[in-house]
């Protein structure tokens, strides 16, 4: 059996053999420890019926670890150099499909109704590149993929904000817009140390269980999510305020509030996903 990829030393010698350097551009930070990438797998709940799609193969130490686990992986990775390194590395595995595209670019509803048809629940996996992780992940989320979870590794000030719970400092408009979708749970935190290159900040697994029906019902969803960003113009000044610079002088902020049961000299960073779709639909029966 070959040695499994995620070590310092099998990294190094794949590198040389290829004669590759990292990009730091592409946000090329390699995992060097198996047990974590082990408990990443564990975390994704990943079963033999299932299909993964894995963001960002690298030289593939996380892809075969799923590929060991799932009925089938699709490996995305941009940087055309790693192809003939991933066709090496992984070529005993008969159950990955390596595409060499933008993550951002690719048509996942079309991936998931097409060539997951046989598989049971499809899982989401990656150990991010530091550059794109914001839009990756809100890209998964919002287009409400048929998946079952999404489990990644991110900065881990990224990771703090998207598990916030209100009336904390990192709660924000990227906790509402995850929790809005999916239930998002810190699963370890991972030290700079077990990367290669060693990146300047810590990170974090985090999974997200992705709901079947979004956390609250709202009846206008773009207004939401407007609301929530205009709540959160100014995190120091209190609703009425924010409110007041995004509606304009002539809306009735008093009755909107009493409206919804909430007291406007609140914050955002206060309220919970519940008050602000309560919040939403008040301005949406008044067409505000
Ligand atoms: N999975 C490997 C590991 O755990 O060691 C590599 C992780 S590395 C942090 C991120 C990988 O994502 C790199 O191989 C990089 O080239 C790739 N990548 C960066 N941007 C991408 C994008 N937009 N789409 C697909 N892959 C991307």
């Amino acid at each position: 059996m070959t040695k499994e990829i995620a070590t310092p030393s099998r990294t190094r010698e794949i590198m040389d053999q290829h004669h590759l350097s990292f990009k730091k551009s592409l946000g090329q930070n390699f995992m060097l420890d198996g047990n974590i990438l082990n408990k990443m797998v564990d975390a994704t709940e990943v079963t033999p019926e299932d299909g993964v799609i894995e963001i960002g193969a690298g030289i593939g130490a996380l892809t075969e670890k799923l590929a060991k686990r799932a009925k089938k992986v699709i490996a995305f990775e941009i940087d055309r150099r790693f192809l003939p390194v991933l066709a090496d590395t992984l070529s005993a595995y008969e159950n990955i499909d390596i595409r060499h595209q933008d993550i951002l670019k690719a048509d996942l509803q079309e991936l998931c109704e097409t060539t997951f048809n046989d598989t049971r629940h499809i899982v989401v996996a990656g150990n991010l590149p530091y550059y794109v992780t914001t839009p990756i992940l809100m890209g998964f989320l919002e287009q409400k993929l048929p998946i079952k979870t999404l489990t990644v590794m991110i900065q881990k000030e990224v990771s703090e904000r998207l598990a916030a719970v209100p009336g904390t400092k990192a709660y924000g408009s990227l906790s509402i817009a995850a929790q809005y979708y999916a239930e998002a749970e810190e699963i370890m935190s991972v030290p700079a140390t077990v990367f290669m290159p060693r990146p300047n900040v810590d990170s974090m697994i985090i999974r997200f269980r992705i709901r079947n029906q979004p956390a609250v019902d709202v009846e206008d969803e773009r207004l939401f999510f407007e609301l929530i960003r205009a709540a959160f113009a100014q995190r120091r000044k209190t609703l009425t305020n924010n409110l007041r610079q995004w509606l304009g002088k002539k809306a009735d902020l008093q009755e909107v509030f009493q409206l919804a049961g909430l007291d406007g000299t609140r914050r955002a960073e206060t309220l919970a996903l519940e008050e602000f779709a309560a919040l939403a639909d008040v301005l949406s029966k008044k067409r505000l």
